[in-house]
């Protein structure tokens, strides 16, 4: 146990991306993880390497719905809350499931923290800042998002569940964390979700078109999937007087060009650029001002962008030649 006394913590969406590192982190600092997912956009293959860990416990569930008080633990010292698709091909699929595992599942979870006396992090998005005019965003901007388009499921479910979680916490009835996350990528993204770097990077080793929206000229700043789940546990971990939300991610920003040609000079390919329409409400510019982070947690990203890409390039690979493959 590296971190003092081991707590016994929940993890919503634990099948995912993000959230299936978080549990590998949380389980090798001690703890005790179950972890609730419907596996809609998560993927059994995430957690399988933990079958056989006893302190390890996945329910299926989808946690719009009350979950289930027989299969939880008696004691939740933490909830985190990542429940939710997080790309936009698949947040579009289902709006109103998007918009409900957002508010009926942060409220869900938020009452199950406070029936625990639990700590709760909401996993919020950088898109609630919407298509930002200041720039880099720090958290005091309250953003502009446009509430009726596409992509208003998301970005209004989660500042939805934001106002939620900080009711909560001023009414005492839970302590609350709120994480804004900027772009990540990493290891055991989908191949098929749809997102600039799983798109670029399969598209390149499938020597297929890379797919550039627009003219490429739209920014993106994007932090490496591990330095992110450690400014999650810093965060949940922070004691003392509600900090406010908090940005996570990586400043180092750059077009959606730029990051194509990284990944072009990283693969040995014959894939050539091709450029489809921007989708709507594409925000410009994204880039975060981690200076609240870095201040409140002793938290910033360490992984550079080719280190990241090599590895997330490495699992594509890895993935994309297993026998299962139609499965990725
Ligand atoms: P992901 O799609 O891989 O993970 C989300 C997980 O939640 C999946 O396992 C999915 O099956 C599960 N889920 C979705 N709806 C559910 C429901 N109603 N009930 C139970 N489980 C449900 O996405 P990710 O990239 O790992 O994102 C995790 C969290 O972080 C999300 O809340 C997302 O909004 C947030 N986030 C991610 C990014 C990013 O760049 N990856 C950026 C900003 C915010
Ligand atoms: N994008 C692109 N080609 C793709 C997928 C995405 O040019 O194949 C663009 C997209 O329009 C956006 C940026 O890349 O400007 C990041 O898109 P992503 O879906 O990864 O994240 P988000 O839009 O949520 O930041």
């Amino acid at each position: 146990m590296k971190n003092g006394k081991a707590k016994h913590v929940l993890v919503a969406g634990g099948a995912g991306f993000l959230g299936s590192h978080l549990c590998d982190a949380l389980l090798a600092q001690g703890d005790h993880v179950v972890c609730v997912d419907n596996l809609q956009t998560g993927h059994a293959r995430n957690l399988r390497h933990l079958e056989n860990e006893p302190r390890f416990t996945f329910i299926e569930a989808d946690v719009i719905e009350r979950l289930p008080a027989r299969a939880l633990p008696k004691q939740l010292d933490r909830v985190f809350n990542l429940a939710c698709a997080a790309s936009p091909v698949q947040y579009q699929a289902d709006p109103e499931h998007t918009m409900l595992t957002s508010v009926m599942g942060t409220r869900n979870l938020l009452r199950l923290a406070e029936a625990h006396g639990g700590r709760f992090l909401l996993a919020s998005t950088s898109e609630i800042y919407g298509d930002p005019e200041v720039h880099p965003q720090v958290e005091t901007y309250w953003g502009n998002v446009n509430s009726t388009g596409p992509r208003a499921c998301y970005d209004e479910g989660k500042r939805a569940a934001e106002a939620l979680a900080f009711d909560f916490d001023r009414a005492h009835r839970a302590e609350v964390r709120v994480a804004r996350i900027f772009n990540t990528y990493g290891p055991r993204m989908r191949a098929d979700d749809g997102r600039v770097v799983s798109n670029v990077i399969t598209q390149a080793l499938e020597g297929a078109d890379i797919t550039v929206y627009g003219d490429g000229s739209q920014t993106r700043s994007f932090c490496y999937a591990h330095d992110l789940v450690e400014g999650l546990m810093r965060l949940m971990a922070h004691e003392g007087e509600q900090p406010g939300a908090v940005n996570l991610g990586n400043p180092n920003e750059l077009t959606v060009a730029e990051l194509v040609e990284r990944v072009l000079g990283m693969v040995d390919t014959r894939s050539t650029v091709v450029h489809q329409p921007l989708p709507v409400d594409d925000p410009r510019r994204r880039r975060p001002d981690i200076s609240r982070a870095r201040a409140l947690l002793g938290w910033q990203p360490r992984t550079t962008l080719v280190a990241g890409l090599q590895s997330t390039i490495a699992w594509f690979s890895e993935l994309m030649h297993q026998p299962a493959a139609s499965s990725y």
